[in-house]
């Protein structure tokens, strides 16, 4: 039986290399000639830090685009995680066990043919040092960089990251073929159509990878997403505190919103 832990990895060349965890949620381990940086650090279900290990010696920088649990929690197999400030809050209260314990359960009844083992996941019971990221900030990774930029929507301090050596951006859940704004924390329609529109103009030609699936995202599945935030837009806000979905022809892509947080 495959365990909820195994951790799938794919090389995806030019150095860059998904790891995925419990088919569910996907990190990216960028490698330079000099560092190595992990763009999130998955649930926390199986050891990231280990599979890390095991593919590179570099001294290791751990990014996070935004502080969800499925992205977030792994940060505790890690010294310390650079996550931005707008984020703070709701991450360190995703790196306690009680939230993360209610994830992986979730889940564990999810898929019934994989096995969470809770030992693993909770065994590391500290808490990483936690570094404040800044929209601009540069990492360098040895003839590469990877660039931070600002995109809040999906929550407010979701961050892009993207690397000089391929242009690829690391956009987490902000841009994912199911835009989700309605989760705590989610912005306006409006200032996530701002990080869309400014994560399509950075791409050019260039890969967008993303926290889900198999980490690719089809430009066209952005420009049809934003083109279905420019219609919400169109109709302002509701009244109604609740959930709206804004579907094109087919089902992805889809936007996710509160009628209340249009603009
Ligand atoms: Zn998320
Ligand atoms: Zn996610």
């Amino acid at each position: 039986m495959r365990r909820r832990t195994d951790i799938e990895i794919e090389d995806l060349g030019d150095g860059i290399t998904r790891l995925n965890e419990f088919d569910f949620v996907n990190a990216f381990l960028v490698e330079g000639e000099t560092g190595a940086a992990l763009i999130d650090a998955g649930a926390g279900a199986a050891d990231l830090a280990a599979v890390v290990k095991s593919l590179t010696d570099k001294p290791l920088t751990v990014l996070i685009t935004h502080a969800h649990a499925d992205h977030v929690g792994g940060a505790v197999w890690f010294p310390e995680v650079w996550l931005h400030p707008a984020d703070l809050k709701r991450g360190k209260s995703y790196l306690k066990p009680p939230a993360r314990l209610y994830f992986l359960w979730c889940h564990k009844y999810k898929k019934k043919t994989h096995r969470v083992s809770y030992r693993a996941a909770f065994q590391k019971d500290y808490t990483p040092r936690i570094l404040e990221l800044a929209d601009g900030q540069v990492f360098d990774l040895g003839g590469r960089t990877l660039e931070t930029v600002l995109t809040p929507g999906h929550s407010p301090g979701s961050v892009v990251f993207r690397d000089s050596m391929t242009g690829a951006l690391f956009t987490g859940d902000n841009v994912n073929p199911m835009v989700t704004l309605h989760f705590p924390g989610g912005t306006t329609v409006k200032t996530w159509l701002e990080g869309a529109r400014r994560t399509l103009a950075l791409a050019g030609d260039a890969k967008i990878y993303g926290g889900h699936g198999d980490g690719r995202i089809p430009q066209t599945a952005l420009t049809k997403a934003i083109a279905l935030a420019e219609d919400v837009l169109k109709d302002g806000n509701g009244r109604s505190h609740k959930t709206r979905v804004r579907r094109g022809e087919t089902k992805y892509p889809a936007l996710y919103y509160r009628a209340d947080r249009v603009e």
